[in-house]
């Protein structure tokens, strides 16, 4: 399509997208289980207002920006402070979970590296998110994957036994994506102390939601900067916090360790260009939309949210487990839920499920769905329950097979 030869009104412009918004899944009324979070229309309202006020600045260099310098600050002040950090921990805003995986890999590569290590390697559990893949191909780091345990938890022994001198990090997930539990984090980064090497802990989805569900009084078992070894933790705004996309936090326990982490150049005519991640020009929307809304949320807002959340997927795995067939797949220790299905195919399930509005993920192996509950959901279990028993009975009577949808998509 070739650029418009005539420009057109700003109203007609919005009302065309409202138009074609008309086939995209309702998040704001809980229809999807993946993707996005809301948390209602007033912190919808915050988090718009200030991405607005500052969605053309640029975070590139923030001399021309000092606001952008220190709601950055704040921010990962804020989430160091969540997670134990010491007055050493440092870290930057990143655009999502990918870039801060994608720099923890750098970081612990780059500390290799100044010990001499030419073909680094890191051990994965089976279930690290795909973004270390992501980083193993970009940074040409060998990904090693070991399987996690019955309970889909890490498996450290084994993690152990696959350390050999090129090995520049083993990381951990607080949750995992795929089946939302918690690997043994102390036991992974021991391996860590022990070799000298880095432990990242992916805490994406749980960096909020598990501080938050220690304060409401669930057991939480030690994950973040308390435990040893431990070098770095990523952690996404854009998911539990509740704000704006385009932001999570990478964190390091101290300044040398960041350091690995960082870019500088000045081979080129333009001089000396240093930068914290892997953007160059890096819009202040999402810096100032977190700050805005960690600000207005508070503790009492995230202690809220997350019971709300916590609270729906106990309802949800209840219900899941009172369904004859259905099989929740390990014991999920945050907000996010796996099933499979004994008789029938489980991504004809989550066909059956988005002709009735409802979005889940699909996955595998195993073949399975997944739902990442928030605290938008907490009225609408019983109604995604009631869609799910209609969609067994429906692909029981059909015996329906159906190819599986994919986490992300090229086009
Ligand atoms: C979402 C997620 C990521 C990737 O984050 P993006 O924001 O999608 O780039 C990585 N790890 C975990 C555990 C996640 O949930």
């Amino acid at each position: 399509m070739p650029l418009p030869k005539t420009g057109t009104p700003a109203d007609e412009i919005l009302s065309r997208l409202a138009a074609l918004q008309a086939n995209d899944v309702d998040w704001k009324l809980g229809r999807a289980f993946t993707l996005a979070y809301y948390a209602g229309a007033d912190v919808l309202e915050v988090a718009t207002a200030a991405n607005a006020m500052y969605h053309s600045t640029n975070a590139l260099n923030v001399e021309a920006f000092p606001s952008l310098r220190t709601m950055q600050s704040d921010v990962v002040a804020m989430v160091a402070e969540l997670l134990h950090g010491d007055g050493d921990a440092a870290g930057f805003m990143t655009t999502g979970g990918t870039e801060s995986i994608l720099l923890a890999v750098k970081a612990a590569r780059g500390r290799g590296r100044a010990r001499g290590i030419t073909a680094p390697e890191m051990i994965l559990p089976t279930s690290a998110h795909a973004a270390f893949e992501k980083a193993a191909a970009y940074f040409d780091v060998a990904s090693i994957r070991v399987p996690v345990r019955d309970d889909f938890r890490a498996d450290p022994q084994a993690m152990a036994a696959r350390l050999t001198p090129d090995t520049v990090l083993v990381v951990g997930s607080a949750p995992s994506y795929p089946q939302g539990v918690v690997d043994p984090i102390a036991a992974i980064a021991a391996i860590a102390e022990r070799a000298g090497i880095n432990c990242h802990v992916d805490a994406c989805m749980g960096g909020i939601t598990l501080p938050m569900l220690e304060r409401l009084g669930y057991a939480i078992p030690p994950f973040d900067f308390r435990v040893r070894g431990v070098t770095s933790i990523s952690v996404d705004l854009h998911k539990y916090g509740y704000t704006a996309k385009g932001a999570s936090v990478i964190l390091h326990r101290n300044k040398e360790l960041r350091r690995h982490q960082t870019f500088v150049t000045d081979n080129w005519l333009g001089g000396l260009y240093a930068s914290s991640g892997i953007l160059g020009t890096k819009s202040g929307g999402p810096i100032a939309a977190a700050w805005a809304v960690m600000q207005y949320l508070g503790e009492p807002g995230y202690l809220r949210l997350t019971k709300a959340a916590r609270q729906a997927t106990e309802a949800l795995l209840a219900g899941l487990r009172s369904i004859p067939g259905v099989r929740v797949l390990g014991e999920p220790d945050a907000t996010l839920a796996a099933f499979t299905f004994d008789d029938v195919d489980a991504f004809a399930i989550g066909k059956a499920l988005r002709t009735r509005g409802w979005v889940v993920d699909q996955q595998q192996p195993p073949p399975s769905l997944h739902c990442t509950v928030n605290a938008v959901h907490a009225a609408l279990i019983d109604d995604f329950l009631a869609a799910l028993r209609a969609a067994l009975d429906e692909v029981r009577g059909t015996r329906a097979r159906a190819a599986q949808a994919a986490y992300g998509s090229l086009e």
